[in-house]
């Protein structure tokens, strides 16, 4: 199938706007012409490294701006990881993606604990996608030689909207970083969140921004957001699943060979509501009872789920061939300890600075 890397916002507009019914049916016959619509890719999201994050992204409790009731730790261990690794394996997850409260990845002794928590993953036979922020592209290859299989970057919205959201980073810094993974051959892993409040122009931004990338990224997670008490989003109103099958179909027809992963905010999704998002092109979800800090379902729940719709979780390295793991000590490439200079755009959003008034933690 030929892809189409050149999207307007007019024409993605047009298809998320189409009649229910109508774009139900075309997501799923181009989700059937490229997947098989009874498996489902199932991925454990591990928080290594929780809270204290010096960011100001409003949908997030893990900001050290805010007051939440989130409990922070420091970098997990090797074996730690490698614990929990092995019981998202038995449970039925052929990915482990870990997830760091980092701004961007600064070379040492932690980037290099994680390089490790890396090769040990990749040696369990799971895919291994990481979420570290921002990094160079010498971090990039570092990475990929250990035997990262995707790395998770999100867009979050729209390059508009999201100067509403998060005002200590850039948009092009979140470009810029998937395009330093994309000088590798690890895969890449990029969606948002719906539901801050942005309208559907920003939605249908945010996938031009996605499905116009080339080539596209292999997995885009849409988030629906989980408003958390002590953020500046705490008062958005709940996202509707008309929202969000409407979110999933048009990211199936726009990016139809990519997996999109059902995220954020699954715990106020029924079932049926489930079932839609899966017949609308969805193909991937995050087991486990939390989400870094946000509720999930239980895994049981979901194989419960799966048996009811006949959906089967995916064999790892389906898509792609799992990646070869070089030694620390056989690394081609040396820490460089670069200084990258990431933009801080640090314009002002109200309510972010409201939430940080609030706090009893601010900065
Ligand atoms: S989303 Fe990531 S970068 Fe933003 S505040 Fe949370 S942990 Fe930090």
């Amino acid at each position: 199938m030929t892809i189409k890397h050149d999207w307007t916002k007019e024409e993605i507009l047009e298809i998320y706007n189409k009649p229910f019914m109508d774009l139900l049916y075309e997501a799923s016959s181009i989700h059937r012409e490229n997947h098989d619509p009874n498996v489902v890719q199932v991925s454990t999201l591990l928080s290594i490294k929780t809270g204290g994050c010096p960011e100001d992204c409003g949908y997030c409790p893990q900001a050290a701006r805010y007051h939440t009731d989130i409990e922070g730790n420091d970098l997990m261990s090797v074996n730690q990881v490698k614990a929990q690794a092995l019981r998202a394996k038995a449970s039925g997850s052929s990915r482990v993606c870990m997830g760091a409260a980092w701004r961007n990845v600064k070379d040492g002794e932690e980037f290099d604990s994680v390089l490790e928590m890396v090769r040990t993953i990749n040696k369990l036979d799971m895919e291994v996608c990481c979420t570290l922020g921002m990094i160079t592209e010498n971090q990039a290859q570092r990475l990929a030689e250990a035997g990262l299989y995707a790395y998770n970057h999100n867009l979050d919205s729209s390059e508009e909207y999201y100067k509403e959201v998060i005002s200590t980073r850039g948009y092009q810094d979140r470009l810029d970083t998937i395009g330093n993974v994309r000088k590798t051959n690890v895969t890449v892993c990029s969606g948002g969140i719906i539901g801050m409040g942005e309208s559907n122009d920003d939605r249908a931004g945010m996938l031009v921004a996605l499905a116009t990338l080339s080539p596209q990224p292999e997995s885009v997670p849409i988030n629906a957001l989980v408003p958390v008490e002590g953020t500046p989003l705490e008062e958005q109103a709940p996202v509707s699943i008309w929202d969000m099958v409407r979110m999933v179909a048009t990211t199936r027809i726009v990016m139809p060979e990519t997996q999109v992963r059902l995220s954020a905010g699954r715990t106020e999704m029924s079932r049926e509501g489930q079932a839609m998002c899966f017949f609308a092109g969805a193909n991937s979800i995050f087991a486990g009872d939390k989400l870094l800090t946000t509720p999930n379902p239980d895994v049981g729940e979901d194989m419960e789920m799966f048996k009811a719709l006949g959906l089967h979780p995916q064999k790892p390295f389906v898509k792609k061939s799992k990646p070869e793991s070089v030694e620390a000590t056989e690394s081609k490439f040396l820490n460089l300890g670069e200084k990258p200079k990431w933009s801080r755009p640090s314009h002002k959003i109200e309510r972010n600075l409201e939430a940080q008034k609030k706090s009893k933690t601010s900065l």
